[in-house]
């Protein structure tokens, strides 16, 4: 053992170290972090920076209770490096940690993240992203060190400095340590393979790449490496699509770039300036119920709340940014915050930013707002039934998939352009339940036919989204499956219906408990019959909804409508053995409704319809 790890020996050896063990998963990360592959080795000093960033930001916040603190004259962090003996130093005047803290933050890993972590890891190019994400950025120093030395004071009086030290691999040491002011300097004993990095303008330029977001000033020597004022507070014209990136960044601990971006200010009875981004993905914990915004409120550049919910409506959730307002109340709690005046205004403006926003991408980059709307659209069509005052842009921003786009995404007014001659409706099938079939349910045949565009509508939300919107630009707005369809008819078609008709009313009777009426249908082609809901009633659709959203509870099925189609085959053959008085065609009849529900995937009695087939496969074998 003494062997193999000479620098643990060393380090118990001096008397008042202490030598713990990191925790297992700690051990783990920290192994895959120094021996990883990985190339930007450069982003340990992002992520340093941004620790130090934090650690400021707390020491501020905390200043400004009540209580005993450490103050220091012009806080801010410090780089420096000494070429011979191969360290960088990275000084903060931040909060500081008590011994306590140095333990828990430096020897453990947030149990949350980790096992997230190492089943993100399979894949080492994605080590980048792991490492913003879950809290191991400090860790990274081990990317180019070989040995760690961290000299923290914490901000509460009374609370002595310490010293941690560590290779990275097995445990670390405490110490006493004789930093006098508030604050964390951390020293990287940088590995050979990493020397490149102990440089003056190679640190500079890192460092100036990755802190343009940071409020608080980075000097090295006697320069100011970083810009003097906040992103935000900054004049857009001024700032870089790069500053921009690494700021969202470090925002919201994304890997990967922003989708679009608007940076704006506000003057007037509320003031206030917002850099907001929409990512490429959203964050899954945004579909739980009580999900939390990545969108920070500032007043004059003290983080009031690092989510707040209240700023944005919640249809708009995926938006992430900074808000940063002088007409806020710095200690103010959520549920106070929540019905200020000074909220409502906010909200307001930055809805319309992210709308018109969200308008102009849909325009300019039909690639990129599909992108968008493939992962956001979900979200974003739900502000339609919630947002009455927003809703005709809303309208707007809404796409789906139709019978006519091939799997791309089309608008209302694309559709409404393209309508056909004789077509005066605008036509959706909004099915939840089988959305890789729904382009091939027979309900859709006449449409297809008759070359009319149907939207397919697959989310639970399209059913709110369809009963808030019931025309478009004076076009109404209608189901294919609701209510009855008309149709100017050929002479062959109404022949056809004259002769189906007593079989309509004879199943009328026969189905009389099973469906609410029978009628012939204008709307099929191929298929025999079809299920269509009651004009005015609860879509089947919807039931379906409200059933998977309360498993267990016991709810009524309104009665649906079964059209036959007059011109098939096996309805005109039923028709004549009727019109002969035929006695036995009951479960040929009944088939008829199964089939309708078959193809629908919504079978209700499957047991009496493998009984009503097995007659009549005994029936066809007889005939053999
Ligand atoms: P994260 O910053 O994502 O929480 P890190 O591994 O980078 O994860 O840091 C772990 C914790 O250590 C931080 O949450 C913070 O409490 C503490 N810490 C790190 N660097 C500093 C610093 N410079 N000053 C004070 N505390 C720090």
């Amino acid at each position: 053992m003494s062997e193999q790890n000479p620098d643990i020996i060393e380090v118990v050896d001096t008397t008042n170290k202490e030598q713990h063990s990191f925790q297992a998963d700690a051990q783990q990360i920290l192994k895959l972090v120094t021996h990883s592959i990985y190339s930007d080795r450069e982003i340990f000093l992002r992520e340093l920076l941004s620790n130090s960033s934090d650690a400021l930001d707390k020491a501020r916040f905390v200043g400004l209770s009540e209580g005993e603190f450490r103050t220091v004259e012009n806080p801010g962090i410090r780089i420096s490096f000494n070429e011979e003996a191969k360290t960088i130093t990275i000084e903060d005047d931040g909060i500081g940690m008590t011994r306590d803290e140095v333990i828990e933050n430096l020897g453990t890993i947030a149990q949350s993240g980790t096992k997230k972590f190492m089943e993100g890891l399979d894949n080492a190019g994605k080590l980048e992203s792991m490492i913003g994400q879950f809290g191991v950025g400090f860790y990274s120093a081990f990317m180019i060190a070989d040995k760690v030395v961290v000299d923290t004071l914490s901000i509460k009086e009374g609370e002595e400095a310490i010293r941690w030290e560590s290779d990275g691999t097995t445990g670390y040491s405490l110490a006493d340590s004789d930093k006098n002011t508030r604050g964390t300097r951390i020293m990287l004993f940088v590995r050979e393979d990493a020397h490149e990095f102990v440089d003056q303008y190679r640190l500079e330029n890192i460092a100036k790449k990755h802190s343009s977001f940071i409020q608080w000033p980075i000097h090295m020597g006697e320069e100011q490496l970083n810009e003097k004022q906040a992103i935000w507070t900054r004049d857009p014209s001024e700032v870089s699509e790069e500053e921009y990136v690494e700021f969202y960044k470090h925002l919201t601990k994304d890997y990967q770039e922003p989708l679009a971006h608007v940076h704006f200010k506000m003057e007037g009875s509320v003031s206030f300036s917002a850099v907001l981004f929409i990512p490429q993905r959203h964050s899954l914990q945004l579909d739980n119920m009580n999900y939390k915004v990545d969108l920070r409120l500032f007043q004059k550049r003290v983080q009031v709340l690092e989510h707040a919910n209240d700023l944005l409506p919640t249809y708009l959730r995926f938006v992430c940014g900074i808000v940063d307002s002088p007409d806020v109340e710095l200690n103010v709690s959520r549920e106070i915050l929540q019905k200020t005046r000074v909220v409502e205004m906010i909200k307001k403006q930055l809805t319309k930013k992210v709308l018109d926003m969200l308008k102009t991408m849909s325009k300019d980059d039909t690639e990129k707002y599909n992108t968008f709307w493939n992962d956001m659209g979900m979200l974003l069509k739900g502000g339609i039934p919630e947002d009455q005052k927003n809703k005709d842009k809303l309208v707007e921003l809404f796409r789906c998939k139709t019978t006519a786009s091939n799997g791309e995404l089309r608008s209302l007014a694309e559709m409404k352009d393209d309508m056909k001659e004789g077509q005066d409706t605008l036509w959706y099938l909004s099915n939840a339940s089988n959305p890789e079939q729904i382009g091939n349910l027979p309900i859709l045949e006449g449409f297809k036919k008759r070359d009319w565009e149907v939207m397919l509508l697959t989310d639970a939300v399209d059913e709110w989204v369809t009963m808030t919107v019931q025309d478009y630009q004076e076009t109404p707005v209608k189901s294919v499956s609701q209510g009855e369809f008309d149709d100017e008819e050929d002479e062959k078609t109404q022949e056809d219906k004259d002769k189906a008709q007593p079989l309509v009313e004879w199943l009328g009777e026969l189905l009389e408990n099973d469906v609410s009426e029978v009628r012939l249908s204008n709307r099929l082609t191929d298929s025999p019959s079809v299920l269509v809901d009651a004009d005015g009633g609860m879509s089947s659709n919807f039931q379906n909804i409200m059933k998977a959203l309360n498993p267990g509870q016991a709810m009524a099925d309104t009665k649906r409508v079964l059209e036959i189609n007059p011109s098939h085959p096996l309805v005109q053959t039923l028709s004549s053995l009727n019109a002969q008085g035929a006695t036995d065609i009951e479960p040929f009849a009944r088939l008829l409704l199964d089939h309708a529900a078959i193809a629908e995937g919504q079978l209700k009695d499957p047991q009496g319809f493998a009984k009503r087939l097995q007659g009549l496969m005994a029936k066809a074998a007889s005939a053999l």
